[in-house]
């Protein structure tokens, strides 16, 4: 097969222990999954099933990289969050059998231009301009679950400049790993090379040129970002 001009190469995300990277299908996100956030956001606590929106996979930032205040916004803001690699497709997958289709685990950053976020959400639009624009979807090391098992629960914080912003458990999640599988695969078939953001926790909030802003996970490590300022066009 030709193409017009060379395809894009397959994004992906390094793996802890691998020389082999992980090619990247596509990016969901939940959209509120811990409930001292939902409240944050002026949104409804309560266990609604949950839902989902995308980001572009060339959206992708490894670990340590670092990421320009992007365009638009006023109001940009990190987004700690556990994130699950799938290995193995499916659709309709029962949550009982989710997590044979687990490839691994990382650590995420879902970066954020809030204000246009909550400008979509006030006009019932689309939150694709608030979440899914360049350089959004920060992904650390995926550590593969045959070697560090299935995560339920531990330690997530995020900081900036060393203070902490947002610290819970991921056993706090509304819908936990094998719910979220289970949900996603009900709408749309899973593939391996997809990514899940699960959620963040309470105490979203700023990032200004010169932050650094890094997330930790119980098991999983550590995730770096350093903020520069915007690009000019
Ligand atoms: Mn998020």
């Amino acid at each position: 097969m030709t193409f017009l001009f060379p395809p894009r190469e397959t994004p992906g995300v390094a793996i802890s222990g691998e020389t082999a990277r992980f090619p990247v299908r596509r990016i969901f996100c939940v959209g509120r999954n811990y409930r001292e956030h939902a409240k944050e956001m002026g949104s409804n606590p309560d266990r609604d099933p949950p839902f989902f929106f995308t980001k572009p996979a060339d959206a992708l930032v490894g670990d340590n990289e670092t990421v320009a205040y992007p365009l638009l916004t006023k109001n940009f803001h990190y987004e700690g969050e556990l994130v699950l690699a799938i290995g193995k497709g499916g659709t309709a997958i029962p949550a009982s059998d989710a997590l044979d289709h687990v490839y691994g685990y990382a650590i995420g950053n879902d970066l954020t231009r809030r204000d246009l976020q909550l400008a979509a959400r006030e006009k019932g639009r689309p939150w694709d301009w608030g979440k899914a624009f360049d350089r959004s979807a920060v992904c650390a090391p995926i550590h593969p679950a045959a070697r560090i098992g299935h995560l339920s629960k531990g330690t997530l914080q995020t900081r900036v400049n060393d203070q902490v912003k947002q610290s819970a458990d991921i056993a706090d999640m509304i819908w936990n790993v094998p719910d979220i599988i289970a949900f996603l695969s009900a709408s749309i078939a899973i593939a391996p090379g997809d990514l899940v953001y699960t959620g963040t926790p309470a105490g979203v909030g700023p990032l200004v040129p010169g932050d650094v802003c890094t997330v930790s996970v119980e098991g999983l490590g550590t995730l770096t970002t350093r903020i520069a300022t915007r690009e000019s066009a």
